[in-house]
């Protein structure tokens, strides 16, 4: 096996940047990224045979720890029975039935209907075509440092990998795009108001992050989803709630979940029309989905004039993949990811604290990241005002350590519950160096 240096040299080769997706590449912090080459439980192991603890896993999927025995034996049935057909499969409508028992608090269904596609972008884009068809209007509201996938509507002042590499959209969007895309600040009722007050019936649909992770963790204040869902009603608009991330990870309801559970304050008895899907979804293959009203979800062709359609759609070693990780993401499971979660958040915190390091703990569910800062952010542009060099450092002290970290101080920290005691134990053994790192 070659080093990390020598895959990425040849990497650049033939590859754009040697990576095929931005973050991937090392850009903020600086240094060679590891080509990773298997990984089991909490661990990644990388072409030098060095491993690490990891704290991406796989940027959400991974909540079983990587590896599961009964989700890789899921897919190799699958795989050993065909890899793709082109044509339906029960175990879709037996992942669709799971998330509509799952996306429901007591007799409240909040998806009736679902699509499975191949990426959360392709759910995005699909909920947004949707909702125009659906309203007859153009224009979509988002929140500013969300980020949604990289369609061409919904890459304006996008965060995860815009975000680290400061963009504030992307070359290749015509203006006419961009235009019917209208950014707001995130957390700010009073802007979400204006922005119908101003465009009101030309605005198709309001997207939004169920709790913001793509511009480091930002949780939404008391009540905001709620009464964002109101407003946009009032207007005859639609919601989509984007639980690409969130779904299925923060708890067995995903996010929506949370708040109409009451786990989440002033949430309670409100529904998005939309919600979107990916990552956990797919337990590590390909696999997303868009679901939610029926009589909305059923203006989707064949059955309605809103077009929409994959090769791979509903793949189905990706489906018996979904199946296997919904299935064995229980209680426990969600009660283990919050416990390493408050574990890890706190000692981090402490570590920082103790060199005298200002943070604030931004924590949404067993999601979290730390920002440096005086006070917590509360949106896009409170982020970008911290002191994100700290952070450079504090990366690499942990890698050195053997902890993967996100290579970006605006992504999430992503648990497993394979995360066990040894695995807990060496990233607190990393922390004072990597603090005093983020210190100096
Ligand atoms: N929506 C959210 C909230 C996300 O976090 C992401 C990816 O990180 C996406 C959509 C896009 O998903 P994908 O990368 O599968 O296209």
């Amino acid at each position: 096996m070659g080093t990390n240096e020598h895959y990425f040299t040849r990497a650049k080769l033939s590859i754009p940047g040697g990576v095929n997706s931005p973050v991937r590449a090392y850009g903020s912090v600086g240094g060679t990224p590891r080509f990773l080459v298997s990984a089991r439980g909490a661990y990644v192991t990388d072409a030098e045979g060095r491993e690490y603890v990891d704290l991406v896993s796989s940027w959400g999927p991974a909540i079983l720890g990587h590896a599961y025995p009964s989700v890789v034996k899921a897919v190799q049935d699958a795989a050993a029975k065909g890899l793709s057909f082109g044509a339906s499969t029960p175990g879709e409508t037996e992942l669709a039935e799971l998330v509509r028992e799952r996306v429901r608090v007591g007799d409240q269904c909040a998806v009736e209907k679902l699509r499975l596609v191949s990426t959360g972008t392709e759910a995005t884009m699909t909920a947004i075509r949707l909702a125009r068809g659906a309203t007859g209007r153009d224009l979509l509201v988002k929140f500013a440092g969300h980020y949604h996938g990289h369609s061409d509507a919904l890459l304006a002042e996008a965060g995860s990998g815009l975000a680290t590499l400061a963009m504030p959209g992307s070359a290749g969007v015509t203006a006419a795009t961009a235009a019917q895309t209208l950014v707001i600040p995130y957390n700010d009722l009073a802007a979400v108001r204006a922005v119908f007050a101003e465009h009101g019936p030309n605005i198709a649909a309001v997207i939004v992050e169920a709790a913001a992770a793509n511009m480091g963790v930002v949780a939404p204040e008391r009540g905001f989803n709620r009464a964002l869902a109101a407003i946009a009603r009032e207007n005859g608009a639609l919601t989509i709630f984007d639980e690409v991330l969130t779904g299925f990870r923060v708890g067995p309801a995903g996010w929506w979940g949370l708040e109409a559970a009451r786990v989440v304050p002033d949430g309670a008895g409100w529904q998005p029309d939309l919600f979107t899907f990916g990552k956990v979804i797919g337990g590590g293959m390909p696999l997303a989905a868009l679901g939610g009203r029926a009589d909305i979800m059923d203006r989707l062709a064949p059955l309605g004039p809103v077009y929409q359609a994959g090769t791979l759609s509903g793949n189905p070693v990706a489906v018996a993949a979904g199946i296997a990780t919904l299935r064995a993401a229980d209680a426990a499971v969600y009660a283990k990811l919050d416990a390493v979660a408050d574990r890890l958040s706190a000692a981090v915190s402490a570590a920082l604290a103790a060199q005298g390091v200002e943070h604030t703990v931004q924590r949404a569910g067993n999601l979290f990241s730390f920002a440096f800062a005086a006070t917590a952010p509360r949106n896009y542009a409170d982020v970008k005002a911290q002191q994100a060099f700290r952070y450079a450092p504090f990366f690499h002290a942990m890698l050195d350590a053997g902890v993967s970290l996100p290579p970006s101080v605006f992504e999430a920290w992503f648990v497993s519950a394979a995360h066990d005691d040894a695995a807990v134990s060496r990233i607190l053994d990393a922390l004072p160096a990597a603090a005093r790192a983020a210190a100096a």
